[in-house]
């Protein structure tokens, strides 16, 4: 059920999550260098080059059963054959075989000059070298051609791909070893906050652990990229300046959390405006708002909220996309599902909402419940789903029995 479509225009200070993340995207080119790495590196890694088939795969004819080669003229006069040899697999049969002969053959082995037809050897009577066939035959029956798989000259994989097992499966029957690729996209991380403590330290009061590098470092490793950790930079514009000088020149991209409210000790934006460009966003979106965005020299910059569900839903939702395509990959965008909600699911209109849900397949479809309590503070709720219930801006309260859009968090890390 949607309520209250009144607040469909948003003020112009407020973006909509489409039109930040069409204004995040347009701000990307994708990395060009390319590097060579070994078939074993290769997984995951983004294609530099188109890649075409060197040659026929397989090779050539052989066998795809353990059984007897013969030509299937043979058997018009008779549905007994003389085994003349062996074909093995990597040991070929290299004599022509005659009419009414036959050759003992192992799955993969060549198929000799004069055959044309394997008979599987379950479907054989084996009297000494007298082979007779118990069931008929049909020509090129268990035979394997030159270039099945795939023919000489063909595109195999287009660059842009991330590459899969099954990839490197491919490029290893063409007997490479190496593969072209993009060069990995390099991303500091840091958090900011006089609160945060790292991990192993005893916490005063007032003090909390760093929770957010952890959660990013994890859904950078999903990414497949390089991670530079700044670890945590104190609420001092001096400490901020510094670690941000270092990022611009290491990384393609600096993340931040924390310190881009309105908070007196909110000094992310300020040294960013000093150094770089940066623009600050509301974005119609919870959790989430506001968003710094911006470029120090080459590097591109993400202010993210502090919170830690806001982080990584504003990194999920904006970041992601970003480093993906600077990585050059050609990955499909995320696809939403329709659930039916069993629970009611507060909604105040006006933002567009990542609310966390925990679905399951159904005999009666997908169906999906709410986490409970969506502050973004709770990080329980992002542990304890399995995808966000995205909801409209302009909706308000769903009932329980509603239909609701999910987007599953396997899609995304
Ligand atoms: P801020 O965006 O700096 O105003 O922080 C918003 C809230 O998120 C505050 O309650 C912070 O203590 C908390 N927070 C900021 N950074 C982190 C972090 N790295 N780990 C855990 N909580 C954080
Ligand atoms: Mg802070």
């Amino acid at each position: 059920m949607q309520a209250n479509l009144s607040c469909d225009v948003l003020p112009a200070s407020i973006l909509t999550v489409e039109q930040a993340q069409e204004r995040i995207l347009s701000s990307v080119q994708a990395i060009t260098a390319t590097e060579s790495v070994s078939l074993l590196a290769g997984c995951s890694r983004i294609l530099a080059t188109d890649v075409y088939a060197g040659f026929d795969v397989p090779p050539h004819r052989n066998s795809s059963m353990d059984g007897y080669a013969f030509a299937q003229a043979s058997l018009t006069k008779a549905t007994s054959l003389k085994q003349v040899g062996i074909a093995w697999a990597g040991r070929p049969y290299l004599d022509q075989v005659e009419l009414g002969k036959c050759v003992r053959i192992m799955t993969g082995a060549c198929l000799p000059e004069g055959t044309d037809t394997v008979v599987m050897q379950e479907n054989t009577r084996q009297q000494a070298l007298q082979i007779t066939l118990q069931t008929p035959t049909q020509l090129g029956e268990n035979v394997r051609y030159p270039g099945d798989d795939f023919k000489q000259g063909e595109l195999l994989l287009e660059a842009g791909r991330k590459l899969t097992a099954a990839d490197l499966g491919l490029l290893a029957s063409l007997g490479l070893t190496q593969v072209q690729v993009l060069r990995k996209p390099k991303i500091a991380i840091c958090s900011t906050g006089d609160e945060l403590r790292p991990l192993g330290s005893t916490l005063q009061a007032g003090d909390i652990y760093d929770t957010n590098r952890y959660t990013l470092h994890a859904l950078l490793q999903a990414l497949n990229v390089e991670v530079l950790d700044l670890g945590i930079i104190p609420d001092q514009p001096a400490a901020i300046e510094q670690a941000f000088l270092h990022a611009s020149q290491q990384a393609d991209v600096l993340i931040t959390t924390g310190g881009v409210s309105v908070g007196d000790a909110d000094f992310v934006t300020s040294t960013l405006q000093k150094l770089g460009e940066v623009n600050i966003w509301k974005i119609a979106m919870k959790p989430g708002k506001p968003l710094a965005q911006g470029k120090l020299g080459e590097c591109l910059f993400f202010g993210l909220p502090g919170n830690p569900v806001s982080t990584m839903a504003t990194f999920l939702i904006f970041v992601r996309p970003a480093i993906l395509k600077l990585a050059g990959a050609n990955t499909a965008q995320p696809i939403t599902q329709l659930a039916t909600t069993l629970t009611d699911l507060k909604k105040t209109p006006g933002r567009k909402d990542y609310q966390r849900g925990i679905y399951t397949l159904t005999s009666n479809g997908l169906q999906v419940r709410s986490t409970g309590k969506q502050d973004s503070h709770l990080l329980r709720s992002m542990s304890q789903a399995n995808c966000f219930i995205v909801l409209e801006r302009e909706w308000g309260d769903m009932a329980a029995g509603s239909q609701v859009s999910i987007l599953p968090f396997d899609q995304l890390f």
